[in-house]
């Protein structure tokens, strides 16, 4: 059978976005489709009042791999910026994530050694040898006092569920550090595409044919016949018509605010820690970018439940989820699709990770001699 295409490619995110780069590179003919209105999945940005607008929620790039940091600078050019969070509790704010600033401000520790002191007579009573769950897991690495006030609330609110009921990795994304050094990630590289995400993604998609507002669950076997092969980034329970149920997200809602001050917060992300407020963060765009705005637009992230009508942003990685998607990847695992990135392998991944998914699928596939 001859098709229009070798490849359709489902969802025009990140990983659908490198998939097709690189199968075109190498002659491959790829149809893009995605049923929103934009490429980009959620990296996608927009302006107001002439500030970048990290639609989706704030995307801060990192990453340790110099061959992914090389690959994305290919389509733009990336700005200095660093992570460096702060987190109101209790009407106090704190630095994040977990340094000398922090355990100062804690304790009023001074050196390296008090504060080492301090958490590890905590996790010497607290911790365990094992984290079966969150709360253990953040017991066991930074102490009782950390966790109730920087943690606790806040995983609980963005989590909608118990910190005894959530998985260890969740919290070792945060690092701990015994120096005065408030950037978040650990990586060697990190910034902000100058103008925002939706360079990468035109980059990446030059030359390939792009269909927006295109459901592939409108007409399935239309696409199906397409294309020879089908690269698949939408969720895996709906492609396999959710025969082993539904897994479950976390979803959020964004309230953007245009300001009328050139500087609301002096930051370009303070997280919400208590219970009592609905959010989690406020992120002020124009600071990713050191903007000189004479207006400022912020937005308020609000953590929801899910439902098939929300979007889908967070994989709840708990053991009944993860039981389900083990499922069906045993029935991808016997498909000739290609699913990937993060609803797709129901997985918490940061853009490097995907991009570098991306590039190891399609190289598994198209350049490794099988
Ligand atoms: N977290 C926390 N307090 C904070 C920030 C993060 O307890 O002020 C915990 C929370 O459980 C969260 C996890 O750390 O889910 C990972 O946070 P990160 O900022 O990496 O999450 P993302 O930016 O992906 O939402």
């Amino acid at each position: 059978m001859t098709t229009d295409y070798d490849l359709l490619i489902v969802g025009s995110g990140l990983f659908g976005a490198v998939f097709a780069h690189e199968a075109t590179k190498i002659g491959k003919r790829c149809l893009v489709i995605d049923k929103r209105s934009h490429r980009g999945g959620n990296v996608y940005c927009e302006k107001i009042e002439d500030i970048t607008i990290h639609k989706y929620g704030a995307h801060i790039f990192h990453t340790n791999d110099k061959f992914i940091w090389d690959y994305v600078n290919q389509f733009t050019t990336f700005n200095h910026y660093i992570n460096s969070p702060v987190t109101l509790a209790k009407g106090r704010l704190y630095n994040l994530p977990f340094n000398m600033n922090t355990f100062y401000q804690l304790w009023g520790a001074i050196t390296p050694e008090e504060a080492r002191a301090k958490i590890n007579v905590q996790i010497d009573r607290f911790g365990v040898a094992n984290p079966a769950n969150l709360e253990e897991q953040a017991l066991s690495m930074v102490g009782k006092d950390i966790y109730e006030t920087l943690i606790k609330e806040y995983t609980e609110k963005q989590w909608g569920r118990k910190a005894t009921e959530l998985p260890p990795f969740i919290i070792k994304r945060l690092p701990i550090r015994y120096t005065f050094d408030n950037n978040y990630f650990n990586d060697t590289y990190q910034g902000i595409p100058v103008g925002g995400y939706n360079k990468i993604i035109d980059g990446l998609l030059e030359g390939t044919e792009i269909r927006l507002n295109t459901d592939f669950f409108d007409d399935r076997s239309y696409f199906e016949s397409l294309a020879e092969t089908i690269v698949f980034t939408g969720k895996i329970d709906e492609y396999f018509d959710y025969q082993f149920g539904e897994l479950e997200y976390r979803s959020l809602r964004f309230e953007n605010e245009i300001i009328n001050s050139s500087n609301f917060q002096g930051n370009a992300v303070v997280n919400y820690n208590d219970a009592t407020v609905p959010f989690t963060r406020i992120i002020e765009h124009k600071h990713f970018e050191f903007g000189k705005q004479p207006q400022t637009v912020i937005t308020k992230e609000y953590p929801e439940s899910w439902s098939s009508k929300k979007e889908a942003f967070y994989p709840v990685n708990d053991k009944k989820n993860q039981a389900i998607y083990k499922q069906y990847c045993l029935m991808a695992k016997d498909s000739k699709v290609i699913f990937g990135g993060r609803l797709a392998e129901y997985k918490y991944y940061d853009m490097h990770q995907i991009i570098a998914s991306a590039i190891r699928k399609f190289k598994t596939e198209y350049c490794e001699t099988k």
